[in-house]
């Protein structure tokens, strides 16, 4: 469900409307689990229909699809800060963790994405320490 809401939102930022067929085809999943889900999220309350956008997110929608969209970003600038250089390991990861990673733990990893920005030098030391 966060997966659809994350790339939902993704087209909406893009397009302004997400089509059922872009949504099945980047997500690489057949158009009746696209239009299943979308029923649930309706019911929901986090998407609903318009006649010639389509699929659009409500307010709730919007908001939840914007700090998934966060978290997801989040995760990425960790995982390439702490020294992860393959770009599909990195998504990879990203797929598998951000659906499972506890609020408390993802405020733990930001508050050490900003300790590292906020001491460059420290992180040049941990990552000197890693070759
Ligand atoms: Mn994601």
């Amino acid at each position: 469900m966060e997966d659809y809401l994350e790339r939902i939102y993704e087209l909406m930022q893009e397009k302004g409307y997400a089509r059922v067929s872009d949504i099945a085809s980047s997500l690489d999943v057949q158009p009746p689990s696209v239009t299943r889900m979308i029923q649930r999220l309706g019911e929901a309350d986090f998407v609903q229909y318009e006649k010639y956008r389509g699929v659009v997110l409500t307010q709730k929608g919007e908001d939840l699809g914007r700090q998934i969209k966060n978290r997801h970003q989040a995760l990425e600038d960790f995982l390439r800060m702490i020294g992860v250089d393959d770009e599909s390991i990195v998504q990879k990861d990203v797929e598998g963790i951000e659906h499972h990673v506890s609020p408390q733990t993802m405020e733990c990893i930001s508050g050490l994405v900003r300790f590292f920005a906020a001491n460059p030098e420290v992180l040049s030391a941990f990552r000197a320490s890693r070759r």
